[in-house]
């Protein structure tokens, strides 16, 4: 499962990958070529953790072995070589997103992060009454500090529908905008349908109605390109450790007005310009919102797994993952005691399933068996699992390193595993 297929060219590429070649992307990733159970090891759970290529690994590692100090405050030349490292992660941060500016990318631990700075900048000025839209398909992340402002200053929550295959009730999603609406705030692909948003015309109706936009990237980022001047997104937010980098990072891009708008979220060093004993004055961007040390080995990772992820056509690789989930979807025809949950058209990778007389947990497990990596639960999205009337769900999510034989395998481990419990 690791090793190319002797036939396989890059453009002859079995998976029909074009420019893509998903043996040779797998064949960085040391951790793929492991045994589970006595089996290859079969990962399909990027979506809640992507694996790490060795690009990424070497750079965390000649960081601490060669160059390695706290940023910014030095004039010594272990502090000017990392903080040149850290700035040029933000800068490829930057490149990749599109952002009109280094300057603002945020950087955060993770996604989570980013979108409470932004709720507790935004919660500054919320009264009793303001509104904020949000989806049914959001991932708590998404959902629980806007709760937050619910509970804390009155804030209405308005959820807007997803239709039954899966697909954000766009209609429905309009007619909630209004003059009180501050933000919307919506995912820009779902970690459970795999749903594509049409993030751009909901950004044109949020900002007719003077209202904010927040983009929950987590997903987007990895399998949507996303430019942020295109979407014109006020906020986008994205996780390092699904994009192939290190736990422990992410951020917020926000467009400069937006940024500025927002009062600084923590307190203390490297955020500020002056302090007196009566007074204190912030900095501008991005390190207004960085206060404390950063997470400097993390940016470092993150901006080494960036940098590698360009070097591949980034819609060669969404193509080769639509083959998989086509090609899953081919295998499992006909097997009436399987329901996916969410067909969107456009969907992403992501394979959400319930099987008929099978908890999602013991799927999960008997699959495990077989070395085949897939999630069960409810996915960080209750609201969604309610919508569809399901406990609980198993989901297979795809990488640009998943191979054909990745989806064959988790197909047949599916049918093993319901065959026990039938
Ligand atoms: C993973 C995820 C998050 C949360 O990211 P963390 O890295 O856990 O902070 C938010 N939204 C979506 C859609 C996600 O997939």
């Amino acid at each position: 499962m690791t090793t190319r297929p002797s036939t396989a060219s890059r453009s002859l590429s079995p998976d029909g990958g074009g420019d893509f070649d998903p043996y040779a992307a797998r064949a960085q990733f040391p951790i793929l070529s492991r045994t589970v159970n006595g089996k290859p090891l079969v990962y399909l759970d990027s979506a809640a953790s992507a694996q790490k290529p060795r690009v990424v690994i070497d750079a965390l590692t000649a960081a601490m072995e060669h160059s390695y100090a706290n940023v910014h405050r030095g004039l010594h030349t272990l502090a000017n070589e990392t903080t040149e490292a850290f700035e040029a992660a933000r800068e490829s941060v930057a490149r990749f997103l599109n952002a009109e500016s280094p300057d603002q990318i945020i950087w955060t631990k993770g996604g989570t992060e980013a979108i409470n700075l932004v709720a507790s900048g935004l919660g500054q000025s919320i009264r009793p009454g303001d509104e904020i839209v949000i989806t049914q398909m959001e991932h708590h992340a998404n959902i629980v500090p806007w709760h937050m402002l619910r509970e804390r200053f009155g804030a209405v929550l308005k959820w807007a529908p997803v239709t039954d295959d899966g697909a954000l009730d766009m209609p429905a999603l309009a007619a909630l905008i209004g003059p009180r609406t501050r933000l919307v705030a919506v995912t820009h692909m779902s970690n459970v349908l795999g749903t594509v948003n049409d993030v751009r015309a909901i950004a044109d109706l949020a900002h007719a109605a003077g209202a904010l936009v927040l983009v929950d990237g987590c997903q987007g980022a990895v399998h949507c390109s996303p430019d942020v001047q295109a979407l014109d997104a006020d906020f986008y937010v994205f996780t390092g450790h699904k994009l192939f980098g290190p736990t422990g990072i992410g951020g917020l891009y926000g467009k400069r007005a937006a940024l500025e708008a927002l009062p600084p979220y923590q307190g203390g060093g490297e955020m500020i310009a002056t302090v007196t004993e009566d007074t204190v004055t912030y900095a501008g961007l991005p390190h207004r919102f960085e206060a404390g040390t950063p997470p400097i080995l993390e940016a470092i990772g993150l901006g080494a797994a960036i940098d590698w992820l360009g070097q591949f056509d980034a819609g060669a690789i969404r193509a080769h993952e639509a083959m998989l989930m086509d090609r899953v979807r081919v295998r499992l025809d006909g097997r009436n005691w399987l329901t996916e949950i969410g067909t969107a058209a456009g969907k992403g990778a992501i394979f959400t399933f319930t099987v008929d007389g099978a908890h999602a947990h013991d799927i999960a497990q008997v699959m495990d068996r077989y070395g085949v990596a897939v999630r069960a639960g409810l996915h960080c999205a209750e609201p969604l699992s309610r919508r569809f009337g399901v406990t609980s769900s198993a989901r297979a999510s795809f990488a640009l390193y998943n191979t054909l034989e990745d989806a064959d395998a988790f197909a047949d481990a599916m049918i093993k595993a319901r065959e026990f419990f039938a």
